[in-house]
């Protein structure tokens, strides 16, 4: 990352009318939750089919066995990082207006951030595939496998499984947000997962300018990105958050 692209970000952010964050799994590797692809992605430990729906209403005994290690005895234990911090920061201070993540950890909310578009869901909420009620994950005993206690039914973590649909109110407000901004700083997100992947190129098609912070390239960096900010999201978002402060 060079400190002229470093200034230049810095100058984008303080001069913006309406900064949105577009967070995916990268920002909370360095809390210690890998990605799910890559070397030393999830899916290189664990099979992925675990979180097909299909799998899960088949198999529901074999998929929650999985489901409890990786997203609540593993996710459980992570805390949010300096990158989520600063964006809760800037949110506060009026600077960043939305948060539009594709993560499931909760971490942006335990960071402080208010405005948070979930687009795949929460990790903390269980939900009933058939009556809809939902559980605060942490008063459930996921030791057995958890049920409705309304229909019995199995319940199901409040993300989405491969094939299913967007959250109603998380896809509108991501939209509405994407077209409403002026700059958005995309932090640690491949670009490959759809639909969630269109969102940025969508707010650059109404003309916003696009922050990106990734170690790697990635398929936004070469087509829609502004100002490409190389290195880890906690130490890129602690310099840009010293870089405003002492501008403002
Ligand atoms: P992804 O598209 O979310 O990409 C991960 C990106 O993070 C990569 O580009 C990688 O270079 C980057 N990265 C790695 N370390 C980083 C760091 N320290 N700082 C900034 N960026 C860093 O890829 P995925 O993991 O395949 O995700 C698939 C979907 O599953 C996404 O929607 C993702 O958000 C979700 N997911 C969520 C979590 C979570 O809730 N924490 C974890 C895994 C996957």
């Amino acid at each position: 990352m060079s400190e002229n692209d470093l200034q230049k970000a810095i100058d984008l952010i303080i001069n913006s009318k309406y900064t949105i964050a577009f967070t995916g799994a990268g920002i909370s590797v360095e809390s210690g939750i890998p990605p799910f692809r890559g070397e030393n992605g999830l899916w290189s430990k664990y099979d992925p089919n675990v979180l097909d729906l299909n799998n899960f209403h088949v198999n529901p005994i074999e998929a929650w066995k999985v489901i409890k290690e990786i997203f609540y005895d593993f996710f459980g234990e992570a805390k949010p990082n300096d990158a989520h911090f600063v964006l809760a920061e800037l949110e506060m201070k009026g600077i960043v207006k939305a948060v539009i993540t594709q993560n499931i950890d909760n971490l942006h909310y335990e960071a402080g951030s208010k405005e948070v578009y979930e687009f795949h869901g929460n990790s903390r909420m269980l939900v009933c595939p058939y009556c809809s009620k939902k559980y605060h994950a942490s008063e459930i005993d996921l030791v057995e496998i958890p049920l409705c206690d309304h229909c019995h039914a199995v319940l199901k973590p409040d993300f989405i499984f491969f094939g299913e649909g967007i959250p109603k109110i998380a896809y509108q407000k991501s939209f509405e947000a994407a077209k409403e901004t002026d700059l958005m700083i995309i932090i640690g997100s491949t670009g490959e997962v759809v639909p969630a992947s269109s969102i940025p190129s969508f707010a650059k098609q109404n003309g916003t300018k696009i922050i990106e912070i990734n170690p790697e390239k990635t398929l936004f960096t070469n087509s829609i990105t502004d100002i490409f900010l190389q290195g880890k999201a906690t130490e890129v978002m602690n310099e840009l958050l010293i870089g405003i402060k002492q501008k403002i």
